[in-house]
Order: C-alpha cells, then sequence, then structure tokens
C-alpha cells in the first residue's frame, strides 16, 4: 500500500477489493488473445490450446489491478 499526503489529508492507495485482478495471454505471433479471468489457469490452458493448435509459441501476459485511494479519515 502507497501512503502520500495531499490536500492536507493522508490518502492510501490499495487494491480494490470488489474488483480482482484480471489476467489474460496474448499471442505474440497472432492477434489471438484468451479471454479476460480473474484466475491464471484458463489464461494457460488458453495459450497451451493455441500453441498446440498453430505451433506459436510466444505468448504475454497482461495482469490489470484496479486501485482504489481512500482518505485516511476514512480508515479509522
Ligand atoms: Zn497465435
Amino acid at each position: 500500500m502507497t501512503r502520500a499526503a495531499y490536500r492536507y489529508v493522508d490518502w492510501s492507495l490499495g487494491t480494490d477489493p470488489e474488483q480482482p485482478l484480471q489476467r489474460r495471454i496474448e499471442c505474440a505471433s497472432c492477434s489471438a488473445a484468451s479471454g479476460d479471468s480473474p484466475g491464471q489457469l484458463g489464461p494457460e490452458q488458453w495459450a497451451l490450446r493455441h500453441a498446440a493448435a498453430t505451433g506459436h509459441r510466444d505468448f504475454q501476459e497482461i495482469a490489470v489491478a484496479y486501485l482504489r485511494a481512500t482518505p485516511a479519515v476514512e480508515d479509522a
């Protein structure tokens, strides 16, 4: 968690508990991609099936974390 003071109020930046981390895997050889998933297993299975079907071996994983800034006075 990152803390900083702006406009005379301490703010904290942390993960949004209502929005889980989303992951997807994209093929580096074509434009194919898995769907977004809060888990890792689904995108990895997609990548392995894609590799077996196409011979494409290079992928990149994109993870999106949703963050929420909260004033310290709400932390109490
Ligand atoms: Zn591909």
